[in-house]
């Protein structure tokens, strides 16, 4: 008999990321010759521009494949204060800005850095996978605060603001949102802000969707509609969205120095400095030519407009219209109760292993955004794929009626 070796409490306790497991398993079917259309991955379909990828090549080539500063180097950090006051009118320092390996390490090494054991830190759901898994990482306590769809997924302010302990850390805004592509009004982020400074909490603002949104108003967030919020707010962002750079690893965070500092610091224990080379791609990304970012959004709209047509013509599915991110949460619960091949489908997870086997989709299920009711489409493809999940779906679902 072989030896099993012991592993870590925090580790058994600990789920895989399911979208990167979906995402996985429609790749290996795919490789496996099966047709399936991958609307799973939450990862643009576009190429990094060429630019970005000259700038890394020329870094290459100049021999730039040394360590760095752990917290990045000064051009990239310059590169993310130009970016914060160009879009957000938001002025940040040198130590104020901290790179790091995707805007995941940057959201793992705020948790480490400022949450003590049974610190709560408000997660609205539905959520990114990924945030309660890093809270409790920490030693932290997700405290889940219920949005609706009939709400367009906007924020209870009430019972947020009820839900406050004197534990309370921090709370973690995503707009746009995954899964929902929601926004949330200036008004509400004004009422977080305010609630901010009368609590005493930090407000993580992951903005990593912040240009790939379809109205005019352009990125915002806690810290530029607040002034006086600032220094409560912790900006989370990246350019594996935005610039089409998921692979390269590059985010960032621009806050507090205290937390700055602390980061950096666990950052020189852990992963010491992000990737020499995708630095520089992000800096030349940031502070390159910006032409790149409104086409990618123009094909994301459209694609958002083809899919919420399909979808508003299929019986038992309702669908908030996204206004950022690329994409769909539909509330498929109407299907729930329906069976085939003497299977049931009594949930979300059920729903999406039908639509796997039965029509070839891949998509993430509700659950692991914490609402069993729906279903996440990513619309990150091109429209022939699109087009073609779409008819399969529409197909899978009638043959559950
Ligand atoms: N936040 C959200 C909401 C995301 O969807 C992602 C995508 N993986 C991330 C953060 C992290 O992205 P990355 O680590 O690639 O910068
Ligand atoms: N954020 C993307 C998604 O939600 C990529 C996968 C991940 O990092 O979890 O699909």
């Amino acid at each position: 008999m072989s030896w099993i070796p012991t592993l870590a409490e925090r580790v058994k306790n600990l789920k895989p990321s399911p979208t990167l497991a979906v995402d996985a398993k429609a790749k290996r079917l795919k490789a496996n010759g099966v047709d399936i259309v991958n609307l799973s991955a939450g990862e643009p379909d576009f190429d990094t521009p060429e630019h970005i990828k000259d700038a890394a090549i020329r870094a290459l080539r100049e021999g730039f494949t040394k360590y760095t500063p752990v917290a990045g180097i000064p051009e990239l950090k310059a590169a993310v204060a130009g970016k914060l006051e160009r879009d957000y009118g938001l002025k940040y320092a040198n130590g104020e800005i901290m790179a790091s390996t995707g805007g995941k390490q940057v959201l793992y090494n705020i948790a480490q850095a400022i949450l003590d054991p049974g610190d709560e830190v408000i997660i609205p759901v539905p959520y990114w996978v990924s945030y309660p898994a890093i809270v409790e990482l920490a030693g932290g306590v997700p405290r889940f605060l219920q949005c609706e769809a009939d709400n367009g997924f906007s924020l209870d302010l009430n019972a947020l603001e009820g839900m406050i302990t004197e534990r309370t850390k921090a709370l973690i805004l995503n707009s746009p949102s995954n899964p929902t592509g929601a926004v949330y009004s200036a008004q509400d982020l004004r009422s977080v802000g305010e609630l901010a400074i009368k609590h005493g909490f930090m407000v993580i603002t992951d903005d990593i969707y912040d240009e790939i949104r379809f109205d005019d108003q352009g990125p915002d967030n806690v810290a530029s509609i607040v002034p006086e919020a600032r220094d409560y707010c912790l900006i989370v962002n990246g350019v594996s969205k935005t610039y089409a750079m998921t692979g390269w690893r590059i985010g960032y965070l621009a806050g507090p120095e205290a937390v700055v500092k602390a980061c950096t610091k666990i950052q020189s224990q852990s992963t010491s400095n992000p990737n020499s080379i995708a630095q520089k791609a992000a800096a030349a990304a940031l502070s390159g030519p910006q032409e790149c970012v409104s086409s990618m959004r123009d094909a994301f709209l459209e694609r958002r407009d083809f899919i919420m047509n399909r979808l508003s013509g299929m019986t038992g599915v309702s669908c908030v219209e996204p206004k950022g991110a690329f994409y769909v949460f539909p509330d498929m619960s109407s299907y729930f109760g329906s069976s085939y091949d003497g299977t049931s489908i009594d949930g979300s997870l059920a729903l999406a292993d039908y639509l796997l086997e039965k029509a070839q989709i891949a998509c993430v299920p509700g659950i692991a955004f914490g609402d069993d009711r729906f279903v996440r489409f990513s619309y990150a493809t091109d429209m022939n794929t699109l087009k073609k999940g779409m008819d399969r779906l529409e197909k899978a679902l009638n043959e559950l009626r």
